[in-house]
């Protein structure tokens, strides 16, 4: 009976904790008196915590404010270097790893070309660039967040990463002992739409694509993220939907295989001597030179890829009517035809009512966005903000 009165009063103050510290993170220049209001907590409870707060290095004092008619009241602020984050992204080509601060500010990037690789090659890869950013962090680390392509369940199982070749692969828990520091993974295209619906206060309902070497799209319903009951809400790039070209997931005609970048890049590249085809930036912006020539085959591998996109999400805005679309990744740089491609078929397959007010459009900040929600997941997850 102590033991858990004990245990239950520790876990009250944990819950307080979070309470105070969520009121300082979503407030720049707070009083204790402030956050008692808010809270609901006794101020003698608030000023406890808060001084725990100030002593560990995450919150400070800042000042005074306006004076009620007493003393004028000392304003509390966070420290947004008081940790540092560490994240990365998979859903490119390379690996892109970075430091991010509490208030999710990148502070380094990992430089140079850092292949993602496949299989355990491709954990062993992903200690190291944890290992580098580590040294280039100037606070302690809180946590790492992977934004991982495939199905992910929030122990941070792989379930299924057919372009990486994990399947059931505990990646969460392997990072966590191989690096010593907490590892949270999240399927990379939902830590997209997390971070894409936090720039956006006015949507309730939103679909982002991330696009790139893989296909997947993050869903937001009702202002929260939808994961489904096996975790894989979004697979969208394994939808198949011709008798088109394998696959690897196994299965064949699948959007990823019709519209992923580097199969529209080699369908284009195909013919053409001097495709600059490994190195994406100069791949993509000769895509954009060969449209506005009207290259025959470039238009038509783009419009074939916009409208594959198109299909595949006709059947989630049919399904859900959610009217903000957002296409962010690579494949945004093919530039605005592909848009068009993707909107015209979107139109044509829904409701006339529904299409009407469909809004499609590139992402905000699209390279940072699988950065960005596996930082809030961190910040989640370990100290129960953002
Ligand atoms: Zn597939």
């Amino acid at each position: 009976m102590r033991v858990a009165r004990k245990a239950s009063r520790e876990g009250t103050r944990q819950q307080n904790r979070r309470l105070v510290f969520q009121e300082v993170f979503a407030n720049r220049g707070v009083s204790r008196a402030d956050i008692a209001r808010s809270s609901g907590l006794t101020r003698a409870t608030v000023s406890t915590l808060v001084s725990d707060l100030v002593a560990e290095g995450l919150v400070r004092e800042t000042g005074t404010g306006p004076s009620a008619g007493g003393k004028p009241p000392v304003l509390l602020e966070l420290v947004d270097n008081a940790h540092h984050l560490i994240t990365l992204d998979l859903s490119g080509r390379e690996l892109r790893g970075a430091v991010v601060n509490l208030r999710g500010n990148i502070v380094a990037t990992l430089g140079g070309d850092s292949p993602i690789g496949q299989g355990d090659a491709a954990v062993d890869n992903l200690v190291d660039a944890i290992a580098g950013l580590q040294e280039l962090a100037s606070a302690p680390i809180l946590g790492v967040g992977v934004g991982s392509p495939g199905v992910v369940d929030p122990s941070g199982l792989i379930v299924d990463a057919p372009n990486l070749g994990w399947r059931r692969r505990p990646l969460g828990q392997e990072l966590t002992t191989l690096s010593g520091l907490p590892v949270h993974v999240v399927n990379d295209s939902q830590a997209a739409a997390l971070a894409e619906f936090s720039a956006r206060p006015d949507a309730r309902n939103l679909i982002v694509v991330n696009a790139g070497p893989g296909i997947g799209a993050g869903i937001i319903l009702e202002g929260r993220l939808f994961r489904g009951d096996g975790f894989g809400a979004g697979e969208i790039g394994h939808i198949s939907i011709a008798d088109g070209p394998l696959c690897t997931c196994g299965n064949s005609g699948c959007l990823e295989a019709i519209a992923s970048a580097p199969v529209i890049l080699a369908a284009i590249a195909d013919g053409i001597d001097d495709f600059p085809e490994s190195d994406p930036t100069e791949a993509w912006q000769r895509v954009r030179d060969l449209q506005d020539a009207g290259d025959p085959n470039t238009v038509d591998v783009i419009e074939r890829a916009g409208t594959a996109l198109g299909t595949v999400l006709a059947y989630v805005v049919g399904i859900l009517d959610i009217h903000q679309v957002a296409i962010v990744g690579e494949i945004a740089a093919a530039g605005p035809a592909l848009l068009e491609s993707a909107k015209v078929e979107l139109q044509r397959r829904v409701l006339p009512a529904l299409a009407e007010t469909i809004v499609l459009h590139l992402g905000t900040g699209s390279a940072d966005l699988v950065t960005r929600g596996a930082a809030t997941l961190v910040l989640n997850r370990e100290l129960g903000v953002a």
